[in-house]
């Protein structure tokens, strides 16, 4: 039987990452390489990818059979009829200036995803009014621009990318009013995550002793990928990240939505991956206590033994989830003398943030929680784990994989 092996480029905010797993999706190797300026991204990105190739090992590549990457969502650019980049990409968190917001909320409904300063489609109308799209044959996400360097096809994409561009995942199809749009004709062609597009280019399987039949599959994006890497794929599963922010990811039968909270969903598989993100998280913690001292005190709470403070830790006034609120203020007082005391009543107060996350979720009509995988800084904290778990009501467990250059192998290893 052929040994096949599945290799996963993840392009995130700081660095770019390549895992290779086996067909039980146990790790063969990974590699890492950092971007270090903030120059030159398309150079960057373009050796980013050939150095993570060129890292792994000879014993493995001639047996690596597909190939999946994916990059930050909302990170676009335009190229040329031959793949040539005629602009400097937009970033994820680029914005675009307010008079396109206006030309966005003539041509989109109101209450859509694209509604925002740094959507794909806002980028795709800031380069139209710059007149940069008179010499564009594609717009492509960094996910597709980066597939194409390895497999040569234009003009491709995967609708978790494509969401933000204003792509309609319960239709699979561009909705009217963006294909009524005369730049309609450069956005790509939209497939599922992980679709097999194209062998890799003759000249890198020479290069790198990639098999001849070696395939490169649609992509998706980061914090997908991480979600993926997570293991939770039934319905009522979901994953929190506890980062600067609080970040919720939850799997549901049905589709849910509300502009107002940021609350959106993508199409996974037979499934939608929906959530929202708090203003609350880490950040905070970090503003009281380093991280050692989150460790020591921390061993020191007695989880049995609530503390009923009622904080909302925000680092300034303003939240959108599961509160919509942009003046909610901060409440991190009273402050007790015991420190221990202090970092028990935030620690309930996030928990208590995400349980009215998942509420808010459920009560929009998502799938019932069942199970939180966790992942992002306050994963490894025990006493939280447990805090939380009295606060959701369902078992909470650190997701035994959190990193998104694994989850976008396994997207390789289950496309088709
Ligand atoms: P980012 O969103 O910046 O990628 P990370 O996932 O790296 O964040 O998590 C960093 C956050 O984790 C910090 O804000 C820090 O306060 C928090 N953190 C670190 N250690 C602990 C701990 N033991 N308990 C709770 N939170 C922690």
């Amino acid at each position: 039987k052929e040994i096949m092996f599945y290799l996963g480029i993840d392009f995130g905010t700081s660095g770019a990452r390549a895992v290779v797993i086996d067909e039980h999706k146990s790790i063969l190797t990974q590699q890492e390489c950092s971007f270090d300026t903030a120059e030159n991204w398309l150079e960057q990105w373009r050796e980013a990818l050939f150095f993570l190739l060129e890292a792994i090992s000879i014993d493995i590549r001639p047996k690596i059979t597909r190939i999946a990457i994916n990059g930050t969502s909302g990170t676009v650019l335009l190229c040329d009829r031959a793949g040539y980049p005629i602009t400097a990409p937009l970033l994820y968190n680029d914005r675009v200036p307010d008079p396109i917001l206006e030309r966005l909320s003539a041509i989109a409904p109101s209450d859509h995803v694209v509604q925002s300063a740094s959507s794909s489609l806002a980028k795709l109308l800031y380069w139209e009014q710059e007149n940069q799209l008179s010499k564009a044959a594609y717009f492509l996400h960094q996910a597709d621009w980066l597939a194409f360097l390895l497999h040569g096809q234009l003009g491709v994409t995967d609708y978790h990318n494509a969401l933000k561009l204003g792509y309609d995942v319960e239709q699979l199809s561009y909705p009217q009013w963006l294909q009524n749009q005369p730049s309609f004709s450069i956005l790509p062609q939209v497939f599922a995550p992980g679709t097999a597009i194209k062998k890799i280019l003759p000249d890198l399987v020479n290069q790198f002793h990639f098999p001849t039949n070696c395939e490169v599959c649609t992509g998706t994006t980061d914090s997908i990928a991480a979600f993926i890497a997570s293991g939770a794929n039934q319905p009522g599963e979901a994953v929190t990240s506890l980062g600067s922010t609080l970040v919720l990811k939850l799997l549901s039968e049905t589709p849910i939505q509300d502009y107002q909270s940021g609350i959106y969903s993508h199409r996974f598989g037979n499934l939608w991956l929906t959530g929202g993100a708090s203003n609350t998280g880490g950040a905070v913690l970090k503003s009281f206590f380093t991280d050692e001292e989150l460790r020591e005190l921390s061993t020191k709470i007695n989880p049995t033994q609530p503390t009923n403070l009622d904080y909302y830790p925000l680092l300034k006034s303003g939240e959108r989830f599961p509160i919509n609120d942009p003046n909610l203020s901060p409440k991190l007082t009273p402050r007790p003398d015991d420190d221990v005391i202090f970092l028990q009543g935030l620690l309930e107060s996030i928990a208590r943030i995400e349980a009215q996350g998942y509420q808010k979720l459920r009560e929009l009509g998502a799938t019932p929680l069942q199970q939180v995988y966790t992942a992002g800084g306050g994963a490894k904290n025990e006493v939280w784990r447990r805090i939380r778990e009295e606060y959701l009501q369902v078992s909470v467990i650190a997701s035994p994989q959190t990193d998104a250059a694994y989850g976008t192998a396994k997207l390789a290893l289950h496309s088709s």
